[in-house]
Parts: structure tokens; sequence; C-alpha cells
């Protein structure tokens, strides 16, 4: 028998993890059933899922969007909604194809339909060849890329939301990167309410999970898969505000969930704005966009009018 200390805080087996606010250790099976009881709950606090919504969970195979899927399969049918996983190819040579062949493995094991669009298909190139000579700003232009994949996807397969698997330290490395770039109004706007007509609502159900958390619950499901990193990760900024705040959540617990908190109490005291209209369209592409042109077209270069591959 393990010492008192060692133990579960809700049965008398080894404990296996120690956490924070409410401080509690517990064995594999409370920890499973505890991270999905917070998921939960954060999804019902949310009003996430409504019966009848078809969920696009945005799947790459990596840890985040893996335990996303295991839990809203788990979580679904109870909430009356329906999956389907949609995975982005976006040709990123040596680190995609691995993590594809998981997605598929994932979804082929759980029965849920699975969707793959591809950066070629879409924008009639790969990621490494449209970023050749610009690699320093690779996750801008991959991030912006893969949000038009996702949507286009989205709406071909009719889903009334887009489930993403951004745990807590995504969240909180977004709210420090937006006060370092000083841009308040992505610290201000909520950018997952969606716009009827344009754009889906997005979930993100994880938040409430950090990263270690996630990969606890992967390893203890035997889910856990040592899959390569992008190779561009290396390149971002994110990459410094990870470690870094890494290093501030180990020495000073609570750290991402206040940062949190901070970003919540800023966009509560904001001064409403005047409701925006419906956006515009871009004149090249002709996809919604608050300016004349888009940022994919920009991005891309696209001076001619455009229609994607095979529409
Ligand atoms: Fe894209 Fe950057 Fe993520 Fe790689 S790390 S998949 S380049 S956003």
């Amino acid at each position: 028998m393990p010492p008192a200390a060692n133990r579960c805080s809700r049965c008398s087996e080894p404990a296996v993890v120690h956490l924070i606010e409410p401080e509690r250790r517990l064995c594999a099976s409370h920890f499973i059933e505890d991270a999905e009881a917070r998921v939960f709950a954060a999804m019902m606090r949310g009003q996430m899922v409504s019966p009848g919504d078809r969920i696009a969970v945005g799947l790459s195979g990596g840890k985040d969007s893996t335990t996303l899927l295991l839990m809203l399969h788990r979580f679904l049918p109870a909430l009356g909604g329906s999956l389907i996983a949609v995975t982005v190819d976006e040709g990123i040579a040596g680190y995609r194809e691995e993590t594809i062949t998981a997605a598929k493995a994932l979804t082929d094991e759980l029965g849920v339909e699975h969707v793959i669009v591809t950066f070629v298909d879409i924008f009639g190139d790969d990621l490494d060849r449209i970023l050749a000579g610009r690699e320093g700003r690779a996750c801008t232009v991959c991030g912006v890329l893969r949000r038009r994949a996702l949507a286009e996807a989205v709406k071909q397969i009719g889903a009334t939301k887009l489930a993403t698997g951004h745990n807590l330290d995504d969240e909180a490395q977004s709210v420090l990167m937006n006060v370092l770039r000083g841009d308040l109004p992505h610290i201000i706007h909520d950018t997952s309410t969606g716009q009827p007509g344009h754009f889906v609502p997005r979930i993100k159900p994880l938040s409430v999970l950090s990263e270690k958390e996630i990969t606890t619950y992967l390893l203890l499901r035997g889910y856990f898969r040592d899959l390569p990193e992008c190779p561009y990760a290396v390149t971002a900024l994110r990459s410094e505000v990870r470690s870094m705040l890494a290093g501030l959540e180990h020495r000073h617990p609570g750290t991402m969930g206040r940062l949190l908190q901070f970003r919540d109490g800023v966009r509560r005291s904001a001064r409403p704005t005047e409701p925006k209209g419906p956006p515009g369209t871009c004149r090249i592409c002709g996809e919604p966009t608050t300016g004349e042109v888009c940022q994919v077209c920009r991005l891309l270069g696209r001076k001619e009018k455009f229609s994607p591959p095979g529409a």
C-alpha cells in the first residue's frame, strides 16, 4: 500500500498525478474521469453543442486533436450532436505524413467519418513551396491558409460548428503573444462566435486542460504516439513564448489560468463596439473579407481573379 501522500484522493489506488486548484492526487482512472468531467462541464457552461449540431473536428493527428476526438466521441451521443473529422494536409515534407496516418487510424478505430483536404487542392501548391524564401513567417502564412482550408472543408461537409484542439497552454500563449505585439483588438475580439452565412462558430472544449494533462490523458488511455514536430515550429514567436510560459507555470502554478482570466476580464470591461455588418467579398477570390483583398490572396500574391482548382 503506498503512503497516504501518494494515494488517490478519491480511492486507495496509487496516485499518478498531482493537480492544484483544488489540490488533489489522482489514480489513472480518476484522472481520466476528472479530465473528461472538466471538459464536459466547460462544454455545458459554454453551450458549445446543441442537439442536431454536426461538429467538424479539426484533426491533425497530434496530441490535442486526438484527445479532442476521443472526448467528443464519448460525449456527443449524450449531447445529441454528430461528428466528422477534418484533416488539413498543408504539404510539409517529413512531418505531415505520419500525423495523417495516425489520424486515419484513429477515425477508423472510432468509426468516425474522415475528410482530408490539401493545400494543393485548395491553393494549387503545398506549404513548403508556398513558403520558399519566407520560412521565418511560416506559422503566420500557414495559420491564415489553414483557417481558409478548414472553412472550405466545413462548408463542403455542411458542418454547423468547428471544434479545434486548442488547450490551456495555447490559449495562454495567444494572450501573451498579443500583449507582446501590443495587439489589443485581438485580445478583446472573440473570433469564435462565427457569422451566419459566412463563418460557422468555433468551439475549443480542451481550453480547460493543460498540455501536460493532455499528454497524461493520452498515455493513460494508451493513445500516446511520439510524432515528429513541425519543422517550422522553431521559427515562431510562439515557440519562445511557450518555453517562457512553461517555466513560469512550473515556478508559479496557475499562471496560465490567470492569463485567461485577465483576457476574459479585458473582454468584459471593453466598451461594446458598434455591431459590425456582414463582411464584404474579396475582389480576387470572392471569399468574405473586411478589406478589398483577403489575407489569403495577399499572402499568395494573387493579382487576378482566382477560382480554386476544380471549382
Ligand atoms: Fe503550420 Fe506553424 Fe503549425 Fe507548422 S507549426 S503546422 S507551420 S502553424
